[in-house]
């Protein structure tokens, strides 16, 4: 006997997550402000309740897929939460966690908060390797995790309930530094007779063959030294830039994604860093 599962939250990513336990064979129920949207899971062998307090009330574990926290206050306003089991995979900040945790403690329930490392078409789907980060009750991450493994793996990171987010938002933000220094280099060449589909697999096993250096990085921050295993100085670094700058101005491309991040560079270099590479940037941006 599969156990049940009440789901909050029909969106794009709340309907895959449905239909991956509607298939695992665990009982759901479910509820959505737009009933069209539970009406087609109705269908698949899903529950329909009529009102959030309905399906809160069906089960224990109760899941939560809205769009923002906003959402989570006004959908489980007038819910009976005590002694449930909330996992929130609501994408939100820390700050939201840790005050959804709070709040969930007053009311009697356990609290879980998620954050989704996967797009909808990567649930359900093991070798997309997408996966959930969880933080909060490690009780409730235990009770529950072969449920919550069922749409997606699972890596549990904490007590904190903030860092489910945190870990999920400093992925992103990576992400998006790395799509930023991909656009720059698809302006570098778009005017030229370059093939950007014959460019494109030179990128991306070029960022493959640099992320490891993620891990040097860690190890400087652990040791306090910037200087251990250093093959690339920041002098040298540094005075490599004016090249990145020139051929943007050259292939005419502002240079606007790439500056803010060579002004770190030089700034640090400035007092006195010229011996390390690029770690001590990190220190600079904490304020
Ligand atoms: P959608 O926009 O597809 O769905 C949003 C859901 O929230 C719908 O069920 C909507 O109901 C509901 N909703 C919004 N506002 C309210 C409200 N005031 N009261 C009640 N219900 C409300 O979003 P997704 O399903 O894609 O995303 C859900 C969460 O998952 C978000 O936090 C998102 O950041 C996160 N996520 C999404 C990813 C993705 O690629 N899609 C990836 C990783 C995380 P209704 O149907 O009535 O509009």
């Amino acid at each position: 006997e599969k156990a049940p599962v009440t789901l909050l939250g029909l969106g794009a990513m709340g309907t895959a997550l449905a239909r991956t336990w509607l298939a695992a064979g665990h009982p759901l129920t479910v509820w959505n402000r737009t009933p069209a949207r539970a009406e087609a899971l109705a269908a698949e062998g899903a529950t329909v309740a009529d009102s959030p307090a309905g399906a809160v009330a069906a089960n224990t574990l109760v899941v939560v897929c809205l769009l923002d926290d906003a959402s989570v206050e006004e959908v489980l306003a007038g819910t009976d939460l005590a002694g449930r089991d909330l996992v929130n995979l609501t994408t939100g900040t820390p700050e939201q966690a840790r005050a959804r945790a709070g709040w969930a403690d007053g009311l009697g329930a356990r609290y879980l908060d998620g954050g989704i490392m996967a797009v909808p078409p990567m649930i359900g789907v093991p070798q997309a390797g997408g996966y959930v980060f969880y933080s909060g009750s490690r009780e409730l991450f235990e009770r529950h995790r072969d449920t919550l493994g069922v749409p997606a793996g699972t890596t549990y990171v904490g007590d904190n309930a903030g860092f489910a987010a945190l870990h999920d938002v400093a992925l992103l933000s990576a992400m998006y530094g790395m799509f930023a220094g991909a656009a720059h280099a698809f302006a570098l060449i778009r005017k030229e007779d370059i093939d950007p589909a014959e460019f494109a697999p030179l990128l991306a096993d070029w960022l493959v063959a640099m992320a490891p250096a993620v891990h040097q990085t860690a190890d400087q921050l652990r040791s306090g030294d910037y200087t251990r295993g250093v093959v690339s100085s920041l002098a040298m670094q540094v005075a490599g830039t004016p090249t990145f700058l020139e051929t943007a101005e050259q292939q005419g491309v502002s240079p606007e994604l790439l500056s803010p991040y060579f002004a770190l560079m030089r700034r640090r270099l400035t007092e006195g860093s010229g011996e390390e590479d690029l770690t001590g940037v990190i220190d600079l941006l904490a304020h």
